[in-house]
């Protein structure tokens, strides 16, 4: 490996190569237009263009691509050449500034839920000059929002760029307020900390339901799981560390900042982290980790799945979506600073934050339901569906002080005593961790821990940011006339902790007791994707999002459309690739198990009867009946599929057969599978098992 520093980044059309391959003029033009979001110039793109595609042509591409991340959920690429005939029969590389702003792909096959008849198929793409261009596999790849050719936004980085604005106005209108003048820009900030699991390759393709779905559909438990806890943070195998020595080289020349990697809590399961940077860049560079953890498991033998539950009875896989403000002065305004009792700044973001978790608890809950996140949320393996926030001892007391009148006294930083004189002595954090919280406080970020493993970053975050630059826009309402700005946001500080101190909870949440007193303090408890969506178009969210201008009521019908319609596809799937296996494999093979142990019987029958043939008869009489038992499901599954159709004109509704009616059965059905296959010989059993998929590596 070359040395990291002068890997890094090596593939990124970043500042450092466009301060040296831009003239000084249109460097700064586009500076302004990345700081400030200023437009740009076409005669500026055209030079921009051009340094591009030279420094592109270097690093091998023939081609580019605007690259975008449609509602799909996942990204999506048109490669063109850079080829233009020179007119002798010869070729030049070229590329225009029209070219990097602006593409034109057919957008009709992408989904828009309704939005648009398929003959309106013009769609654009526009460049995202906040976000770097990069070199990969041949092709220069162009960040870019999409939206239909009347203007209708179909991705989900245009929506993240407005609340990322959003967020900033309100926020600096606060900060002048109390007298922060000098901050012009606030910036949200986003590191995500994503699982995934790794399994052999030869395993993986034997097995259409990971083929199909990404996701074990039946398999019956190992005899070992988790239950040791001796994988999480266990020393990392060989290959596992090859692979994720060439993966964060792969990031690395990406410019993405791989910090963080170890074993998680299941068997063959893993975690990266990256340093945080500004969240539409966290986005982008999250969905090429993806990517790329794929890609580079290819080249090991190995795959990569991202699925939420790829196997039943072990950990499922999530993603933590670490969350905090800074301004253009580098200070983050989520840091309590020693004395937080003092700092109205910090207690007034944070005001604004409890009332917006309180207040849109259910988009919160929305934004990460998915067919394969509902397998986690709620499974005492991940936060409970239930959203409540943890502040931690000490800003929990500090917040109980400001409702209650009291008086509050930091216990700042405790020394920590090792009692061993070679260990030096540390100061604690004032903050512990709370790994039972969907929304924790950490010190001087929050922690979203809801979010599943594949799910696009983006959508979280824009609504993250639109509610609470909602929240600070009313305070900002409520305190830009007072005579007495500081005693007047203490006055709003504790009304606002005091009516919606029921969304803090420091307590255990996985507890069954929870639910309860969840349900007395009238917290949501949205148990599926259906029940989640179907408070989406509430006249409360609407509004948010049509006032804040992120969305029109068009576009989210569009996004409630597409959300409820892959949920019910994703369903359907995998009831299929069921149905599949059942009779193409499971019962032949079952079948075929049952005839060789009746023939042995048979057989020891013709030599005498004084053999016994207990074994082989018992083993025939239980699978037997399982078998009669499995193809009855199968055939309930198929009708319960068939009868979906009448449900499919109403999107919810269609949701919740899926949920209620075809999943159930599923189950029921994997349940019978699960049972033969623990009294199936291996030999016969047509699929490697959860022993070897998750030891073998
Ligand atoms: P943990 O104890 O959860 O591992 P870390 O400090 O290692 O905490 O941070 C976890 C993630 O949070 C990392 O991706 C880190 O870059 C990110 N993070 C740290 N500070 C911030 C911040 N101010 N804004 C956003 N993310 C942050
Ligand atoms: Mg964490």
């Amino acid at each position: 490996m070359a040395k990291v520093p002068e890997l890094f980044g090596n593939m990124v059309f970043n500042d450092q190569t466009m301060q040296e391959r831009l003239p000084k003029s249109t460097y700064k033009a586009l500076k302004k237009t990345i700081q400030n979001g200023e437009p740009l110039d076409l005669s500026v793109a055209n030079v921009v263009a051009s340094a591009m595609k030279d420094w592109a042509v270097e690093k091998g591409c023939t081609h580019y691509t605007h690259w975008f991340q449609p509602m799909t959920g996942v990204t999506a690429e048109k490669h063109d050449s850079f080829i233009s005939p020179s007119g002798d029969g010869q070729v030049i590389m070229e590329f225009s500034g029209k070219e990097l702003v602006k593409g034109e792909p057919d957008a009709s096959s992408f989904p828009s839920g309704g939005i648009r008849a398929t003959f309106e198929a013009r769609g654009y793409t526009t460049w995202d000059p906040t976000s770097y261009a990069f070199a990969k596999d041949g092709t220069l790849y162009i960040p870019t929002a999409f939206c239909s050719y009347t203007g209708e936004v179909l991705d989900k980085k245009t929506p993240l760029l407005r609340s990322m604005e959003r967020i900033s106005t309100e926020a600096v209108k606060i900060l002048h307020l109390l007298g922060k003048t000098d901050v012009t820009r606030v910036t949200t900030t986003v590191g995500p900390e994503q699982e995934y699991f790794l399994i052999d390759k030869d395993l993986y393709d034997q097995r259409e339901d990971l083929i199909y779905t990404g996701r074990t559909l039946f398999g019956a438990k190992a005899p070992k799981g988790q239950e040791l806890d001796d994988h999480y943070f266990g020393a990392i195998k060989t290959r596992v560390s090859a692979y994720m020595r060439d993966l964060d080289e792969e990031l690395w020349k990406l410019g993405i900042l791989a910090k963080t990697k170890h074993n998680e809590v299941a068997p063959s399961q893993h975690e990266l982290a990256p340093i945080f940077s500004t969240t539409n860049i966290a986005t982008d560079h999250n969905e090429l980790t993806m990517e790329v953890m794929k890609k580079t498991a290819e080249k090991h033998g190995l795959v990569c799945l991202l699925h939420e539950k790829p196997f039943a009875g072990v950990n499922g896989s999530g993603k933590h979506n670490n969350w905090s403000i800074s301004t253009n002065k580098g200070e983050n305004l989520l840091d309590p600073g020693k004395e937080p009792e003092k700092n109205t700044q910090f207690l007034i973001f944070l005001a604004a934050i409890v009332k917006a978790v309180h207040e849109y608890q259910d988009l919160l809950r929305i934004t990460v339901a998915s067919a394969g996140n509902d397998h986690r949320l709620g499974a005492n393996e991940a936060p409970p569906a239930i959203i409540s926030m943890y502040l931690g001892d000490d800003l929990g007391a500090l917040v109980d002080a400001i409702i209650n009148d009291k008086e509050y006294v930091s216990k700042g930083k405790v020394e920590m005593k090792t009692g061993v004189d070679v260990l030096p002595d540390f100061k604690k954090d004032n903050s512990d961790r709370n790994r039972t919280s969907p929304f924790a406080f950490t010190g001087n970020k929050f922690e979203f821990r809801a979010l599943g493993s594949s799910l696009n970053i983006a959508c979280p975050n824009y609504m993250l940011n639109t509610m609470v630059a909602e929240e600070l826009s009313k305070f900002y309402d409520e305190l830009k006339d007072a005579a007495d700005i500081e005693s007047a946001a203490k006055a709003l500080i504790k009304k606002t902790f005091t009516e919606h101190q029921n969304i803090i909870f420091n307590g255990n949440n996985y507890a069954p007791e929870w639910v309860d007193e969840a349900e007395k303090r009238g917290l949501l408890n949205l148990k599926s994707l259906p029940d989640a969506m179907a408070r989406f178009l509430d006249e409360k969210n609407v509004n948010l999002f049509v006032k804040n201008k992120i969305c029109s009521s068009e576009e989210l019908r569009a996004r409630y459309e597409i959300e409820l319609e892959n949920y019910s596809k994703e369903i359907n799937i995998e009831a299929l690739t069921m149905i599949d296996m059942a009779k193409k494999k499971i019962i032949p093979a079952v079948s075929a198990y049952v005839r060789e142990m009746t023939d042995t019987a048979l057989a020891k029958k013709t030599l005498s009867d004084a053999i016994p043939t207990d074994v082989e008869e018992e083993l025939v009489t239980s699978l037997s009946n399982k078998l009669v038992c499995f193809n009855k499901k199968t055939s309930e599954l198929e009708d319960a599929v068939i009868k979906a159709a009448e449900y499919s004109d109403d999107g919810l509704a269609y949701a919740k057969y899926y949920r209620e009616t075809v999943f159930a059965i599923m189950q029921e059905l994997r349940a019978v599978g699960d049972s033969m296959e623990t009294e199936t010989a291996s030999e016969y059993w047509p699929y490697p098992s959860y022993g070897e998929m998750l030891f073998s590596v």
